[in-house]
């Protein structure tokens, strides 16, 4: 649909597009949240957060006070709450220039697909880690790991049980991708 972007946010996606013929730019999520948020610093748009450890939202309240200071906050809500259905629902139709949902791959995009359809404005997007990153909770990985294209790598020696997810979300996505292709 015309609504839906892609961002190549992965190795593996900019693997795939490789794939069908598609060169595309590795952008990661850290830079494309990082950018929303200086574009609505500027015009003086809104944000709607649900997702993210509470310290972690308290951190970002205070980045965006400091930092974006122009963006005005409709709520932050962490993603450990009950009923997250009902509370961003009801955010929907209250509407938010920008509506992150940082919920961890798949949940987060889910949300978003169960209730856009009642959105008058906004852009929504699944942002995952991306503000453990930019709150300062959490470090990106070293340089040496971007540079390499390892990121993920870093993750997994850091959080082993990612790697379960790893495998699913790339390596068998990979797979898939080869398999449409022939
Ligand atoms: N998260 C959340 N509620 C949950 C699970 C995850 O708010 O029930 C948050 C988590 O704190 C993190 C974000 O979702 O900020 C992304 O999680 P993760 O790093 O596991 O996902 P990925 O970015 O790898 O998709």
């Amino acid at each position: 649909s015309d609504d839906i972007t892609v961002i190549a946010d992965g190795i593996s996606v900019v693997k795939a597009c490789g794939m069908i013929g598609r060169e595309v730019e590795k952008i990661t999520g850290v830079e494309t949240v990082s950018y929303l948020l200086e574009k609505a610093n500027e015009l003086h748009k809104s944000i709607f957060l649900l997702g993210c450890r509470p310290e972690v939202v308290a951190l970002f309240r205070e980045k965006l006070a400091c930092d974006y200071p122009n963006i005005v906050i409709k709520d932050l809500v962490n993603g450990y709450i009950e009923h997250k259905d009902d509370v961003f629902r009801r955010h929907v139709a209250e509407g938010a220039d920008l509506v992150f949902t940082a919920l961890g791959v798949p949940n987060q995009e889910l949300l978003i697909h169960k209730y856009f359809g009642e959105a008058k404005k906004g852009i929504f997007i699944g942002i995952g880690g991306s503000i453990d990153v930019i709150s300062g909770a959490k470090k990106r990985a070293p340089k040496f790991f971007q540079k390499h294209n390892i990121e993920w790598l870093y993750r997994i020696m850091k959080e082993p049980n990612r790697i379960r997810r790893f495998y699913q979300n790339n390596i068998k996505f990979i797979r898939d991708i080869r398999k449409l292709k022939r």
